[in-house]
């Protein structure tokens, strides 16, 4: 399912960015109104992912798939993806896209990013990751600790009901 296209209406802004780090390949369409939405995802065979009952009516009255997004929270939302559409909770940063604007991302060496980070990440750090779109550099930071434990709190939600809170 790891090839699985998705577009993400406006309401899932966060959501698209964990997914893109999830290794989908996900399009944010923020500034899309529904008809495009649903353009777009015929034409490049993406799954919508929708908070919008209406785009989500529209879409199966058209034939295309559409995944209506259930939860409160983002990790709520995350994990009910990762419920209907069989989503891993779980990041290969090899395979990891960048969560601002969906391109592959390559590991890097140290030395090639030293003029690109803060010194007290260049001194922390020894592995380091850049964006082949945008060139945004990443590294294993207090960032990616907070998406591993939303993902651990989706991962809860999904095993024990719904509770938020150990
Ligand atoms: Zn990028």
């Amino acid at each position: 399912m790891s090839d699985m296209k998705l577009i993400a209406d406006g309401m899932l802004g966060k959501v698209a960015r964990w997914l893109r780090m999830l290794g989908y390949d996900i399009k944010y369409a923020d500034d899309l109104d529904d008809k495009e939405i649903l353009r777009i995802a015929a034409e490049e065979k993406r799954i919508i992912l929708t908070r919008d009952y209406q785009l989500f009516r529209k879409a199966n009255a058209s034939g295309v798939r559409a995944v209506f997004v259930n939860g409160r929270t983002h990790t709520e939302k995350l994990a009910d993806l990762s419920r209907q559409l069989n989503i891993r909770l779980e990041i290969d940063i090899e395979r990891s896209r960048c969560p601002k604007c969906n391109s592959a991302i390559k590991s890097v060496s140290k030395e090639s990013v030293k003029d690109r980070v803060p010194p007290s990440t260049y001194k922390m750090h020894d592995e380091f990751w850049m964006c082949t779109g945008c060139g945004q550099v990443y590294w294993k930071g207090s960032h990616w600790k907070k998406i591993n434990s939303s993902l651990d709190q989706a991962k809860k939600i999904l095993l024990g009901g719904n509770a938020e809170t150990p």
